[in-house]
């Protein structure tokens, strides 16, 4: 009797011993099907460029998403785990764990489906044949396009200084450029309209080369083929910053149709003098 109480106690020792591992795992990866989200589009259209998190916590939410840096320091690519800086010039290099973003997404991929990619002559086309492969409006999918492609028109975007001039005066004078006959991977999201205000509703794409040299922002591109991987994804995890120019910008939301201008595929008519 006595023994048996004590391999009793000591069962429940083990299992508490587990219990505490499995909850201590359980932290270190995001639920399945979340998206976690630093700061909101809109303060960064408002200029809030002071990088909130470093890139060694943002890798612990996600392997794949997109962002930009500390002080709007060119665009962020991040895939298969690893976090890549696409300068002002379109050239890429790894960043590092101790740089800070101030507005990034990003997921744990996991694909629930894969979709074979014939030629398609432009962004519009290929967006298309995704929105037809997803189940819903009104859920995030995270997209993964890798493929060759005839021609990716990109842009990124200088450090500022500050005072921060609003994200519009900055992609009015933003540097593109085109990548033709290339083979790389578009890292990105469709978001629903429940989400306009913390982000782009719609499509938002990085581009990033096979040798991962080069890459940037998507304004357009025209696929030669490749495959889509789609994730459906039902939860996000979004972390404001609770110091700093946030707690005073003027919208802490985005404005859909400035946004749109900024990050969007009608980007392509922007000509260097930022007229369109
Ligand atoms: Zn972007």
């Amino acid at each position: 009797m006595g023994s048996s109480l004590v391999k009793f106690h000591a069962g429940l020792r083990a299992a508490a011993a587990l219990f505490i591992v499995i909850m201590l795992t359980a932290g270190c990866s995001p639920p399945r099907g979340s998206m976690c989200q630093v700061s909101t589009l809109g303060a960064l259209m408002e200029g809030v460029y002071d990088g909130e998190w470093t890139v060694r916590d943002l890798k612990k939410k996600g392997d794949f998403g997109l962002g930009t840096f500390d002080a709007l320091d060119g665009e962020m690519i991040v895939l298969a785990g690893a976090v890549y800086q696409a300068g002002a010039d379109g050239s890429v290099r790894p960043a590092k764990d101790d740089m800070r973003t101030p507005f990034a997404v990003v997921t744990s991929f996991k694909p629930g489906k894969i979709l074979r990619l014939e030629e398609q002559p432009d962004m519009e086309g290929l967006q298309a044949v995704l929105d037809k492969a997803m189940r819903s409006q009104n859920l995030p999918y995270a997209v993964k396009i890798e493929g060759v492609f005839t021609r990716v028109h990109a842009r990124s975007v200088p450090a500022q200084k500050k005072p921060y001039p609003r994200l519009a005066e900055v992609t009015g004078n933003q540097p593109e450029f085109e990548y033709r006959a290339v083979r790389g991977t578009m890292v990105g999201f469709r978001l629903p309209r429940s989400m306009e205000g913390i982000n782009l509703a719609g499509y938002h794409f990085h581009f990033l080369t096979d040798d991962r040299k080069s890459g940037g922002h998507v304004l357009d591109c025209a696929l030669a083929g490749g495959q889509a991987e789609i994730a459906e994804l039902h939860r996000l995890d979004l972390n404001l910053p609770r110091s700093g120019a946030f707690l005073e910008a003027a919208s802490a939301g985005a404005n859909q149709a400035e946004a749109k201008r900024v990050e969007s595929a009608a980007g392509k008519h922007i000509t260097p003098d930022g007229k369109k």
